[in-house]
C-alpha cells in the first residue's frame, strides 16, 4: 500500500517509517512541515529507499496537502503532525489550535476531496488513521483505567485541542462517510525522542551535570509505551482496523515521574558512572509544578489486544535500558538539537 504518513520526521512518526521500510513492503510519503520538532536525521536511515520519499509541506496548506495526494494517490492517510508538548502549550496555544485542530480539519477536507475521486473499492479500502493522545480523557484517580468509552475530559491547551481534532475526525466519519481510525496512545519513550520531554531530557541533563528537574512531587503517573511497539499497532489499525473505531494503544507500565528518574539515573550509573563515584540520582531536583498537571493516566488496550492481536513487546525495564544506550550511543543527535533549540529548559510556566 501507498502509505502517507504526515508528522513522519517527528519522534512517532519517525518510528513508523523505520518500522514500515524495513519490515513491510508498503510505499511511504513523508509529509512534513520540520518545525523545531522535526528533523530528516530520525528517518536518515531509510532516505535512500526507492519507497521512501519525503516531502516538506504544512497540514494546514491546503493547496500543498490536495496537491501531495493528487500526486501520490494514497491507499491509507496517516495523520501524525502535531504540536506535542504540553509545557510549550501552556505558554502558547496558537500553534497547538492551528495545526492541531486547524491542520487537521484541512487534512479531512482535502483527504474526503481525494477519497471522492476513487472507485468504489478503493473508497472502501482507504483509511484516515488519526494519531492522537490519553491525554484526551483527563485524569485519573488512584484506580481505574481509560477505555475507548470513557467521556473526553481534557485539561490543558494540549489536550484540548487534540481531543478537538478527535471530534473532527469522528465527525468526518459519520457526516461525509470517510473511513476513519482514530488511536490514542499512553506516553511513548525511544529513541529520537526530542529532548524536551522527560525522559530524554533526565538522560541528557544527568549526562551534562546538570541538575534533574522533577515536577511537584513526581507523584504523576503514566503509563509508558515503547515508541517501536506503537509503531506496530498502528500498522495493525490502519491494515486491519474496523473504520469508525477507536482504538487504545498502552504499553501496560504504570510509573510515577519519579520512579522513572530513578530508573534513568541507577541505569546511567552502571552504563556511564559519574567521574565522582556518587550517583546521578544526587542531581535530582523538585521545581514547580506544572499548571494543571494531570494525576494520572492509565489505558486499557484490551480491544486492540482481543480484536488486533497486538501486545507490546517491551517491559518498561527492558525499553528504558534500550532508550538510555541509545541516547549514550547518539549524544551529537541530541547535544546538536539542545544547542539549537535550548530544548532542556523549563518551559510552560506563563499560567
Ligand atoms: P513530535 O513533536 O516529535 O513530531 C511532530 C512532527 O510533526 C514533527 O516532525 C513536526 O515537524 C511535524 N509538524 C508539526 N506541525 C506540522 C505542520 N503544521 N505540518 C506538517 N508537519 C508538522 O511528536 P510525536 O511525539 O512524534 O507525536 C506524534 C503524534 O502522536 C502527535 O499527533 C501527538 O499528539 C501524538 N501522541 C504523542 C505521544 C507521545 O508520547 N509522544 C503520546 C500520545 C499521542
Amino acid at each position: 500500500m501507498r502509505i502517507f504518513i504526515t508528522g513522519g520526521a517527528g519522534f512517532i512518526g519517525s518510528a513508523l517509517i523505520r518500522h514500515l521500510i524495513e519490515n513491510t513492503n508498503h510505499e511511504v510519503l513523508n509529509f512534513d512541515k520540520l518545525t523545531y520538532a522535526g528533523t530528516l536525521s530520525t528517518v536518515e536511515s531509510v532516505a535512500d529507499n526507492p519507497r521512501y520519499t519525503f516531502l516538506q509541506g504544512d497540514v494546514c496548506d491546503d493547496y500543498a496537502v490536495t496537491r501531495a495526494l493528487g500526486a501520490h494517490s494514497p491507499h491509507v492517510i496517516t495523520h501524525l503532525a502535531a504540536e506535542s508538548h504540553v509545557d510549550r502549550s501552556i505558554d502558547g496555544p496558537q500553534a497547538f489550535i492551528q495545526t492541531n485542530i486547524v491542520g487537521t480539519f484541512t487534512m479531512l477536507r482535502a483527504a474526503h476531496a481525494y477519497w471522492r475521486t476513487l472507485d468504489d473499492a478503493e473508497k472502501q479500502a482507504f483509511r484516515f488513521h488519526h494519531i492522537s493522545t490519553d491525554e484526551v480523557y483527563g485524569s485519573l484517580g488512584a484506580e481505574g483505567l481509560f477505555t475507548e468509552d470513557t467521556p473526553y475530559d481534557p485539561r490543558s491547551p494540549y489536550s484540548a485541542s487534540k481531543a478537538g481534532s478527535d471530534h473532527l475526525v469522528r465527525a468526518w466519519g459519520h457526516t461525509y462517510g470517510l473511513p476513519v481510525l482514530v488511536t490514542n496512545c499512553s506516553n511513548n519513550y525511544g529513541p529520537f525522542h526530542f529532548p524536551e520531554k522527560l525522559i530524554p531530557l533526565i538522560i541528557a541533563r544527568a549526562l551534562s551535570g546538570k541538575p534533574l528537574p522533577v515536577y511537584g512531587r513526581g507523584e504523576q503517573v503514566r503509563d509508558w509505551l515503547y515508541v517501536d511497539d506503537h509503531a506496530r499497532a498502528l500498522q495493525a489499525v490502519f491494515e486491519r482496523g474496523v473504520p469508525l473505531r477507536t482504538y487504545n494503544i498502552g504499553g501496560n507500565n504504570e510509573k510515577q515521574n519519579i520512579e522513572v528518574v530513578r530508573t534513568i539515573c541507577s541505569i546511567l550509573d552502571r552504563f556511564r558512572p559519574r567521574g565522582d563515584g556518587r550517583s546521578y540520582a544526587e542531581q535530582i531536583s523538585f521545581v514547580a509544578d506544572r499548571p494543571g498537571h494531570d494525576m494520572r493516566y492509565a489505558i486499557d488496550a484490551s480491544r486492540i489486544s482481543d480484536e488486533l492481536g497486538w501486545e507490546p513487546a517491551e517491559t518498561f525495564d527492558t525499553g528504558i535500558e534500550k532508550t538510555v544506550a541509545w541516547y549514550l550511543s547518539n549524544e551529537t543527535w541530541w547535544r546538536d538539537i539542545i544547542a539549537k533549540h535550548e530544548a532542556d529548559e523549563r518551559r510552560g510556566l506563563a499560567a
